[in-house]
């Protein structure tokens, strides 16, 4: 079968910089152990499994302030999607070594955050509940970060209407149509809001590659983590924006045949933690596949 790659896809810097740094905690002999990672270092279990091979323990739990309470000695290492203040207030008061892996783009969220409400405005942000990126944020200013997943909740949102400082932003990997969407509603609720849109270059570039490239394709393939955000909203695009059909797998054995049947050519994007070695088999297998084999 025919097979677009995608490009660009797969791992952002953020992802390269945040591994790379827990390999090289964890060679080196001076660094306190146990090493722990709080949370997924990335949102991909393949890179995850190879960290525990080096001796990395990753802790998982609903928040990370939980998390922190069972751990009373060692190192670690904050993920890319940044943590709030008071974890790792924790974590210092808890005499743990700290490793910070997050991505530039999330603290320059963080960032923006905290010099806003420090001027007096009340931010309703854009994210996922549950979500660990929504969760560093919301701690810079607890109270005043308003989180928001779509216009249904904007509807909702308590926030008073006459309030005369209000800024709007979002988590770095939503997908930039649907934010799109919730940032209209703000905007017509609250006509005073200012808006800043912080996705990221990486994952707009991967949406945009996602779309454009998708649409000539018969079917895509996404590969990613069911967690990765990014990757989900890949799909999503794909089947919103470019209208083709698109599956997310976790790696090449999670391919149903039924969604080739009948199928000429098929594209092949993956999320931002997503490890290449796996999107490489993946794009293999389905070269190896005749077309005229492939029942419609
Ligand atoms: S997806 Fe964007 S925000 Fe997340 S790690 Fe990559 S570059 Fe950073």
């Amino acid at each position: 079968m025919d097979v677009i790659k995608i490009s660009p896809r797969g791992y952002c810097y953020g992802v390269v910089d945040a591994i790379q740094l827990a390999k090289t905690v964890a060679k080196d002999p001076n660094v306190p152990r146990p090493i722990y990672v709080l949370g997924q270092i990335v949102h991909n279990q393949h890179v995850v499994d190879g960290l525990s091979d080096l001796g990395i323990v990753n802790l998982d739990g609903s928040d990370r302030l939980s998390i922190l309470e069972g751990v009373t000695e060692g190192t670690v290492i904050f993920t890319a999607h940044g943590v709030s203040p008071q974890v790792k207030a924790r974590a210092r008061a808890s005499g743990l070594n700290c490793i910070d892996a997050t991505c530039p783009d999330v603290t320059r969220t963080h960032d923006l955050v905290v010099n806003l409400v420090a001027q007096g405005y009340e931010i309703i942000y854009v994210g996922k509940r549950g979500h660990p990126e929504p969760e560093g944020v919301m701690g810079e200013a607890p109270g005043h970060v308003h989180l928001v997943e779509n216009p249904a909740d904007v509807a909702a949102l308590q926030l008073d209407l006459d309030t005369p400082k209000i800024a709007a932003t979002n988590q770095t990997t939503l997908s930039q149509w649907d934010t799109e969407a919730t940032m209209a509603a703000i905007k017509q609720k609250y006509p005073q809001a200012e808006v800043h849109n912080e996705i990221c270059l990486a994952t707009q570039l991967r949406q945009n590659a996602a779309v454009q490239q998708g649409q000539n394709a018969d079917v895509v393939l996404v590969v990613g983590d069911r967690r990765s955000n990014n990757s989900n909203r890949l799909v999503q695009v794909v089947q919103e924006k470019a209208g083709r059909p698109a599956y997310l797998i976790d790696s090449v054995a999670e391919i149903r045949p039924e969604w080739l049947a009948g199928k000429r050519v098929v594209g092949v994007t993956s999320g931002s933690s997503t490890p290449s070695e796996l999107t490489r088999e993946v794009v293999k297998y389905v070269e190896s596949l005749p077309a005229e084999s492939v029942p419609a």
